[in-house]
């Protein structure tokens, strides 16, 4: 057992690190707040490497796991440049394409995943299935060699500069009649799929979209993986979306976590800095420990997943991102606390942060539905619903 990353994961971080501060936290909010993109970050992130370091190298990737995306995803975000679409992109759609998609899927796709030169959204959320994601409806019918596919998603990021959607449907048994899920991948400029921003709170530069799907034509190709597997298929993806979500999460609470500490460093009002006070240096060194607990246990996760080890990664995984949700909303809502009145000012960035880090408490799944996993499987409890 070692609690030491290796020295290429520490070259890694620095590296990422200092690249994400040459663009800082003020850039990317900038950015989203005038409605445009980090397209000049992710480019050059993909140029050196960092998009694409779990990418098999013959496909021009690093050849890393997880575990080295994990460490890019967060090192961008404690530099004040959370890229959501990290998390959706190389983690979710590169990682189930490797892993199962077709060697044309592998041709197409794989090398521009590796130097960040496609994005691809995830879409599984639809209106009424909500949380419960057996109830989702969008269907694929075949249609002599091609799938016809109609739905609708919800709060799908980052469509708007995506080539190509994954998209988690279903399909019709031929033998029982029955839907089972079925991943498809989607060209954003296929005729018959329209998408609609949605206005949201947050300031983030990667927006969320609701997706129609009126009888989009799609080749047989479309379809990633087997008709037949698709849940494990799918579970292979949303383990590291989990790790990913987790290295988002701990990377905002740090960025909080280092402005709610600076500031009480500086600022004096009874002659001597806040953080002298208990008051505020407690709740702060409390957010650091969670911080850390929390990135031990994403690390745990990718460890595991990265060692094949799928189903002790599952569990590690949800835990991982419970725990990172929560450490994240408290560092930002403890670092805001530590600004007064200057934590509500558009100037100090901290309101942005706390709706970034309260996003780890909804997305990709939320809170509740990792305490009922963690409760059925890893407590054996009763399901409650
Ligand atoms: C910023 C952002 C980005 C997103 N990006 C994507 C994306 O790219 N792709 C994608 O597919 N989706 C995306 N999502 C959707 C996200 O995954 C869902 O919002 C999330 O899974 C919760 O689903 P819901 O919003 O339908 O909430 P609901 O399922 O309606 O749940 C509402 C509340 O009820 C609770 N609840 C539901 N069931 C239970 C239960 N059995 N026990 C206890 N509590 C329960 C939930 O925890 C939640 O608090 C994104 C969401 C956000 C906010």
């Amino acid at each position: 057992m070692n609690f030491v990353e290796s020295e290429e994961r520490l070259a890694l971080r620095k590296a990422v690190s200092d690249l994400g501060k040459r663009y800082g936290h003020d850039y990317y909010v900038k950015v989203a707040r005038e409605g445009g993109h980090t397209t000049e970050l992710w480019q050059e992130a993909g140029k050196l490497g960092y998009l694409g370091v779990n990418v098999p190298e013959e496909y021009g990737g690093g050849g890393g796991g997880i575990g080295d995306l994990a460490a890019v995803c967060e090192e961008l975000s404690a530099a004040g440049c959370p890229l959501l679409m990290m998390v959706v992109s190389p983690a979710i759609c590169a990682t189930i394409i490797a892993r199962f998609g077709t060697d044309g899927q592998k041709q197409q796709w794989l090398p521009k995943f590796a130097d960040g030169t496609v994005t691809m959204a995830f879409g599984i959320t639809e209106p009424d299935a909500g949380s419960n994601s057996h109830k989702i409806t969008t269907t694929a019918r075949r249609d002599g060699g091609d799938w016809v596919l109609s739905g609708q998603k919800v709060f799908i990021s980052g469509v708007d500069g995506a080539d190509a959607v994954l998209i988690v449907g279903r399909t019709e048994d031929a033998k029982t009649g029955k839907l089972k899920p079925a991943l498809f991948i989607v060209p954003t400029d296929a005729p018959g799929f329209t998408y609609q921003k949605i206005d949201m709170d947050m300031v983030s530069p990667d927006r969320q979209f609701t997706l129609f799907f009126d009888d989009v034509r799609l080749p047989a190709e479309a379809l990633v993986g087997s008709e037949d597997a698709a849940l494990a298929q799918l579970f292979a993806g949303l383990n590291p979306e989990r790790i990913m979500a987790a290295s988002f999460a701990t990377g905002i609470g740090r960025l909080a976590l280092g402005k709610g500490v600076d500031y009480a460093k500086t600022r004096s009002v009874w002659g001597a800095p806040i953080g002298a006070h208990q008051g505020l240096s407690h709740p702060l060194a409390d957010a650091h420990i969670n911080i850390e607990l929390a990135r031990l246990m994403t690390q745990k996760a990718a460890a595991l997943y990265d060692s094949g080890n799928d189903m002790a990664a599952g569990e590690a995984a949800n835990m991982a991102k419970y725990a990172a949700g929560e450490a994240a909303a408290k560092a930002a809502d403890q670092a805001l606390q530590v600004h007064g009145g200057n934590g509500m000012a558009s100037e100090y960035g901290l309101g942005a942060l706390v709706l970034a880090a309260r996003v780890g408490r909804i997305a990709p799944v939320s809170r509740e539905m990792i305490l009922n996993f963690v409760a059925q499987h890893s407590l054996g409890l009763p399901k409650s619903y």
